[in-house]
């Protein structure tokens, strides 16, 4: 790759280091030109094998872009669909495969969302997993409500799972963007 300062395509390694969840490498890099340092992150490709059995490169905005719609005219923020998508790339990573089916994202995608907002949740699940009835919806609601009370009695109210930190958003900011993006 080229040096981010003055374009050299002439680089040096000098130090690599496999990240501590072994799924990147960081290296430390000279350019042989300006001599200025950088570092370039190498990670594995995550490859969306589709059902037409085309397959595609892994694209975080794509792949949120349904649940994304599922929140629409909810009290979601931009910051908080962002996480999401760190969440689900994390959790599609961490199954350690370099191609996934796509109805794996769909699955990768229905924890989170349900963490996020149970109206976009069931939007969501109805489409992904074909709801065909107001039975199927009330068979969800039942299984929600089942869930949440299971998770009041272990953990105590107020228990949401937390975003990695990869993502600029911490809890500050994106309470800060729920004011400022609602309406
Ligand atoms: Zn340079």
């Amino acid at each position: 790759m080229h040096c981010p300062f003055c374009r050299n395509s002439d680089t040096k390694v000098l130090d690599s280091r496999v990240a501590e969840d072994g799924g990147s490498i960081r290296r430390r890099r000279a350019c042989l030109g300006c001599e200025q340092r950088f570092t370039t992150v190498e990670q594995m490709q995550l490859t969306v094998l589709k059902r037409s059995g085309a397959t595609e490169p892994f694209n975080r905005e794509k792949a949120v872009a349904g649940a994304r719609k599922a929140c629409k005219g909810r009290p979601v923020t931009q910051d908080q669909l962002a996480c999401l998508g760190q969440q689900v790339e994390d959790a599609l990573r961490a199954l350690g495969s370099a191609e996934i089916p796509a109805h794996q994202v769909g699955l990768a995608i229905l924890t989170p969302l349900r963490e996020l907002d149970e109206v976009a949740y069931l939007r969501f699940a109805s489409v992904y997993r074909s709801f065909e009835s107001a039975a199927d919806f009330e068979a969800e609601i039942a299984l929600l409500r089942l869930d949440r009370e299971a998770a009041a009695l272990a953990a105590g109210p107020g228990s949401h799972a937390a975003c990695g930190g990869t993502v600029g958003g911490s809890g500050k900011d994106a309470e800060r963007a729920t004011s400022a993006t609602t309406g």
